[in-house]
Formats: C-alpha cells, sequence, structure tokens
C-alpha cells in the first residue's frame, strides 16, 4: 500500500489515518491511501513566494534552462519505476509514453526553446524598441519579469505526469515556485514523480510542493502575484475561478477543461484513397488511447452525407480488433478507464447521447452501474446534428464519439463551432481550397487546427497531441485558457510593463544596447577580446572608405548583380528611390565588414547570421561610408563560447545611416589562439 505524501515546506507529510483508498483501475485492489486533516497553505504559500520565489529569481533565464533539462534527464534515468505505477491507473505502455516520455520531452523543448529564444539574464524583452520621439532621446520597450507569487497548478487525473511537468517548465522557466495539486485518484504517480524531482537535488528549496488530497481551503489564501493554472472539467473550473478571494484580487486564471473536439473528412477524399485509411486510423486512435480519456480526444466525426456508411463501417471494423484488456499485458492496446466511478461518469453520459444518436457499434448497457473500469468503445451516429445538442454540449470522457453527415463546408463549420469552443479540430484534406475554407470558419473557436493528409502523414504529430511549441488551451467551453505555445507559455507566469524612458535607462534595464544610448569606445579592438572582456554598448568607429564607380562595376561584374539601379544611369534616375546609378546594398555590407574585421585570428569564431537589415538612403558614387560597431548583447552558449549581437551601423561623411544590423557572432571566453 503507497501512502500518499504531500511535500510541504521542504518536508514529506503522510496522509492521516482515516485518509481514502485508491484502487487499481484494473483490478480493483486498494493500492494507495490519501488525504490530510488539513495542510498549512498560508504557510505553504508564504514558503514558496520567499524561500521559493527569491532562489529561482537569483538566477537567469539560461541557468533555469539548463536546470530544467538536468532534472528531464534525471527523470528518464527512473522512468521504469513511474512506468510500473503508471499501468495501475489504467494507462498500456504506449499511454504511458505519451504521459511520462512526453512530458520528459515537453520539459526538454523548454529548456531548449529557454535558451535559444530567451536571454541569458533575468528580464525578458517582449517585442521592438517603440521610438516616442523625433530626436531618439525617449523610447519605449515591453519587459516581462517573473510574478512575486505561487503558480498553483491544479490538474486532471487523467495525465498525472505530463499535466505536471508542462506546467513546471515555463512556470520554472518564468522564475517562479510551484504548488501542485494533482488529482487524487492517479496523485501516487505525481509523487513518485515529485519525490523523484526533490531528491535530484537539482531544484532549489521552495521551488515545488505538491498537495496529496483535497485542498478546500487552498483559494482562501491566494495573492494577486499568484497564478492558478487549472485543467480539470468545466464544472469544478467555474466554482474555482468564481472563488471570491480569486475574484476579489484578480488572480490570474487559466483554464484547460472539457472540450468536444471534432474532426472533418474533406469532400475531396475518396473512399479507397490513403488519406481516407488515414483519417479512420487516427479516429480510432483517438477514441482508444488512454481508453478516449484525452481533453483532446476526437468526439465529434464530420463526414460527407454520402459517406457516412462507409466511415460507419471502416471505423467499426477497426474497433472490433480493440478489446479493453489489462494494461500490463504487452498485446493489450485499450486499458480500462481509471476508475469505476469514470466508468459510471461515460456510461451515463453515453446514455444522455443515445437519447439523440444511434449506436452504431458496441453495446449500450441497460443501466450505468458499471461494476468494472474496462469500457467497451462506442460509435454513435447522429442522423439530425443541426437539431441534436447533447452530441455538440456532453463530454463523454471515455472511448465516445459521434459521427455525422455535412452537406458543404460551411455546414461542416457550423456543426463543429457548435462545440463553443474547443481545443482541437482536424481536417483531412488534400484540397488547399478545403483547408482555407475550414481554417477560416472554425479557427476562432478553437486553440489550434491539424491538417493532415499523406504527404504530411510521415512527420505528424496526431491530432490529440498538444505540443510544447505550439498553443494548448482554446476558447468557450475549452475554458478559454492557453498553455505552452513555446515561449508564450511562460509569459503567463511573467509581468508584461512597458518601459519607458531615455535609451540609457532602457539599455541597463534590458541588458541590451539601445540606439541613441551612450556607447563608449572600446579600449581596444573588440575582434581581440574574449566574450567575458566585451561591454554591452562599447563600440569602435572604422576609418572611411569612399565608394567609387569602379568599385560597383567591379562588384557587378564579379557576382553576375547587373541590376539596373547599379549599371544604367538614366534607368536609375527614372526610379523614384534613387538620384541615379547607386552601391549594392551587399556591397556595403561586404565594405562594412572590410572595415571593421580584425584579420588576425583570435576570440572570434564565426559570424552565424544577420538579423534586421535595413537600407536607410543611397550610396552613390563619391560617398565615403563607415561603420560603428557597438556590442548589443550577449549570451552563454556553451562551455567554450556564447553569442555575441552586434549593432551594426553604416554612415555616409555625413553621418547620416545609410543602413543598420545586428550582426551575430560566437565569441570564445578564452583565446584559443593566445600563445
Ligand atoms: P475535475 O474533477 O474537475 O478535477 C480537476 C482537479 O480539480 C483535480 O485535481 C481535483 O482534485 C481538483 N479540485 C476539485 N475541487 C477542488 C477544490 N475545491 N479546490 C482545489 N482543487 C479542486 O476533473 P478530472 O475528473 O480530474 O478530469 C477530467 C476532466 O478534465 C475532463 O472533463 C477533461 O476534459 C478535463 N481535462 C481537460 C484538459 C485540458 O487540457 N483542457 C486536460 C485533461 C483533462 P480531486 O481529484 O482531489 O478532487
Amino acid at each position: 500500500m503507497i501512502n500518499v505524501q504531500s511535500y510541504v515546506m521542504g518536508k514529506w507529510l503522510e496522509p492521516a489515518a482515516d485518509a481514502a483508498p485508491i484502487k487499481d483501475a484494473s483490478t480493483g485492489e486498494a493500492i494507495a491511501l490519501i488525504g490530510h486533516n488539513g495542510l498549512p497553505f498560508k504557510e505553504m504559500l508564504a514558503y514558496a513566494r520567499t524561500t521559493g520565489g527569491n532562489a529561482l529569481r537569483q538566477s537567469g533565464f539560461h541557468d533555469r534552462a539548463k536546470m530544467i533539462k538536468a532534472l528531464a534527464l534525471h527523470l528518464l534515468e527512473h522512468k521504469k519505476q513511474l512506468y510500473d505505477l503508471s499501468a495501475c491507473t489504467g494507462a498500456t505502455a504506449t499511454d504511458s509514453k505519451i504521459d511520462i516520455d512526453g512530458g520528459i520531452q515537453t520539459m526538454l523543448v523548454f529548456a531548449s526553446k529557454g535558451r535559444r529564444e530567451m536571454p541569458d539574464s533575468q528580464v525578458f524583452v517582449d517585442g521592438n524598441i517603440e521610438e516616442l520621439s523625433r530626436d531618439g532621446s525617449f523610447k519605449g520597450v515591453h519587459i516581462a519579469t517573473p510574478l512575486l507569487g505561487t503558480a498553483i497548478h491544479i490538474n486532471a487525473f487523467n495525465f498525472p505526469v505530463w499535466g505536471m511537468l508542462e506546467k513546471l517548465a515555463p512556470t520554472w522557466l518564468a522564475g517562479v515556485p510551484a504548488i501542485v495539486k494533482p488529482a487524487s485518484q492517479t496523485a501516487y504517480l505525481t509523487a513518485a514523480t515529485v519525490r523523484f524531482i526533490v531528491d535530484s537535488g537539482l531544484i532549489p528549496e521552495g521551488a515545488l510542493q505538491l498537495i496529496a488530497g483535497a485542498a478546500d481551503g487552498l483559494l482562501d489564501c491566494v495573492d494577486s502575484q499568484d497564478v492558478i493554472s487549472f485543467t480539470g472539467s468545466a464544472a469544478t473550473a467555474i466554482k474555482l475561478r468564481s472563488h471570491p478571494n480569486v475574484l476579489n484580487n484578480c488572480v490570474r486564471f487559466i483554464a484547460e477543461q472539457d472540450s468536444l473536439n471534432a474532426t472533418i473528412l474533406g469532400r475531396d477524399i475518396t473512399a479507397d484513397s490513403a488519406d481516407f485509411a488515414l483519417f479512420i486510423k487516427e479516429i480510432v486512435n483517438e477514441m482508444t488511447v488512454k481508453a478516449g480519456q484525452k481533453c483532446t480526444a476526437i468526439r465529434r466525426i464530420l463526414v460527407p452525407m454520402e459517406q457516412v456508411q462507409e466511415v460507419s463501417n471502416a471505423i467499426s471494423s477497426r474497433l472490433a480488433t480493440i478489446k479493453p484488456g489489462d494494461p500490463r499485458d504487452k498485446a493489450t492496446r485499450m486499458g480500462p478507464l481509471v476508475s469505476i466511478g469514470q466508468h459510471q461518469d461515460v456510461l451515463e453520459k453515453a446514455q444522455k447521447i443515445a437519447t439523440e444518436c444511434d449506436l452504431v457499434y458496441g453495446k449500450m448497457p441497460e443501466n450505468s452501474n458499471a461494476q468494472t473500469a474496462f469500457c467497451e468503445p462506442m460509435l454513435f451516429y447522429c442522423a439530425e446534428p443541426d437539431e441534436a445538442t447533447t452530441v455538440h454540449e456532453l463530454e463523454a470522457f471515455g472511448p465516445v464519439a459521434t459521427i455525422m453527415g455535412y452537406t458543404s463546408e460551411s455546414h461542416a463549420a457550423q456543426l463543429v463551432n457548435k462545440g463553443k469552443g474547443s481545443l482541437v479540430a482536424s481536417i483531412f484534406t488534400q484540397s488547399t481550397e478545403v483547408a482555407k475554407a475550414c481554417a477560416y470558419a472554425v479557427a476562432p473557436w478553437h486553440g489550434r487546427l491539424y491538417f493532415n493528409n499523406s504527404a504530411a502523414a510521415k512527420s505528424s504529430t496526431g491530432h490529440g497531441s498538444p505540443l510544447p511549441h505550439l498553443i494548448h488551451g482554446g476558447p468557450g467551453r475549452a475554458g478559454g485558457g492557453e498553455e505552452m505555445g513555446g515561449i508564450r507559455g511562460v509569459l503567463h507566469y511573467m509581468q508584461r510593463t512597458a518601459i519607458q524612458g531615455h535609451p540609457d535607462l532602457l539599455s541597463a534595464i534590458t541588458s541590451t544596447y539601445v540606439p541613441q544610448a551612450r556607447q563608449h569606445s572600446a579600449s581596444s579592438h573588440q575582434f581581440t577580446r574574449c566574450f567575458g572582456e566585451l561591454q554591452i554598448g562599447e563600440s569602435i568607429t572604422s576609418a572611411k572608405r569612399t565608394i567609387t564607380l569602379e568599385d560597383i562595376e567591379h562588384f557587378a561584374a564579379f557576382t553576375g548583380d547587373n541590376f539596373y539601379a547599379h549599371m544604367d544611369q538614366q534607368a536609375a534616375q527614372a526610379n523614384p528611390f534613387f538620384p541615379g546609378r547607386v552601391a549594392h546594398g551587399y556591397l556595403l555590407l561586404s565594405f562594412a565588414a572590410g572595415l571593421f574585421v580584425k584579420p588576425e585570428a583570435g576570440p572570434v569564431l564565426a559570424n552565424t547570421g544577420l538579423n534586421n537589415l535595413k537600407f536607410i538612403q543611397p550610396v552613390v558614387p563619391g560617398d565615403a561610408i563607415y561603420v560603428r560597431l557597438t556590442v548589443k548583447r550577449k549570451t552563454r552558449r556553451t562551455a567554450e563560447y556564447g553569442e555575441v549581437r552586434w549593432h551594426v551601423e553604416i554612415n555616409n561623411q555625413s553621418d547620416e545611416a545609410v543602413a543598420e544590423y545586428e550582426l551575430l557572432t560566437m565569441n570564445a571566453y578564452t583565446d584559443p589562439y593566445a600563445s
């Protein structure tokens, strides 16, 4: 028997003497005890905000990204033990892979994105500098800083590991501590994962606490710097989001709840095609993986009216090969539901769906007093989808889906949108017209649209798989929340603030050189000094170089770029942008490099890119250009080198900017060529 302990202020607490039993989904055997007679929520929140929050905020985004990566690799080493526990929840090996490996992979993606897309500092700059004055002495920028509160993660029973890790990764990357409250039914698996995390010694004290069992009273203690990220049913969501303390303090509340996800078979797809087979496979997969207990599972299947019978037959014959069975048996493709209670709930809802739909595959029990958690798949057909309501509103959280016919793309969209907001809809089509029509019509009601066909099938990730790179969430019934979506998901745990002021101050706050901020002359050429020696805002100014007509002609002959603006005086003059023949923009870039690089081998290892190139005004023969090269931003990349972003301005003899860009180089921490 597992005692599901809570992890409170750095200590593991045993459940109460009268804790409730949790049963194995397949055997019905009691396997765990859960529940406390009250936990010190107020103190837990204070501990997280101070001990955890202070420790996390001392490090920057990259340090925290490294921490998340190390933790993910640590969990990978221990996943076998998690798989064993996962089987008790009814999960097959495939289901466990989605939950456990999926959660770990999500952490790895956030760790990688954190290092690639966030700065090696404590402030995230969101968007571009806004010019607020003519002389450049007053500008604006948006920054994001970590909230000073705690993230409270209230999770559903169906993904006890992924559900926690997909929220922890962006929360920690933001620099915010978390208190996790998993659903009681599967909390023993979450608790085992938390124990591996805590024992790893990789996270700072206070960054994570765990509530095993009920959390009544927790929301009485939240305040306006806290964030609640909820996943579960719409009924619980409305109860929690309307808690007076949440409302009074305007506590950020992210909700992921019920969803009547749909799939559409495009009218261009015929029954003998590979796309049709793909469609059927995806539906059966969505109905049976996790025994249909996925928030993203397909619940409504929309097919052209004339194909209803073929689709129904094809799904039914595939479902006939899948029998719910022991999740520990490798041959089992669908395990039981998580509990007998969940089975009863599914049957009750299926009976309601049956009041307006016909059962075309599966057996409808006479009453809903299920005695086991094993649930046969059920496929319904809805003949009157325009009039029906239950099928568009009621989520049977199990292996249950309904087919309905449509007459046109706009009819299909109307039916899909009757779900009043879903996490995901999929569209199977080869037709760009069908894809466009469906996308425009259903996107406003969805968080994600998944297009699949035989051209994409090999690499496609699945209708039901939320990805860390993309938004997971949906409007309306789906909760109105958004999770993940790359760095967007991190920003949910941060405050965005508009900063206005002189570029000197904006540069200091953002650790990024802002044009027109004070520059200081570099003590020696920047290319001779290592990464750590370079200061933000230090610059060098090159010598001048006069551009001649011969230079332009030589460059044109050498590269083959004989564009008329460089080569034909009359045509160039007739062009509204040019006074006559002008130098090639790429010639200016090449000359600029010739003016600022240091030829000797040194700590600059490579030029890796160039961003935001602007040619501001033309350069004509006789103009003299020079370059100002300023250190804009520095980011550690590996143990040997980091990335330096440079602000490069090319000016003419009148000190007017002719071109501007951001140059990227990789610079060594120690000069590999130093003798
Ligand atoms: P649920 O019954 O609503 O419970 C969700 C969570 O809320 C559980 O951790 C539950 O804890 C907790 N909770 C309940 N009352 C609370 C209170 N007063 N204070 C604090 N926490 C409280 O949902 P579920 O049965 O676990 O999950 C199934 C539902 O979740 C389905 O409707 C499914 O669609 C939805 N879901 C949505 C997503 C998504 O991303 N949109 C993902 C997965 C699931 P206890 O277990 O201890 O009661």
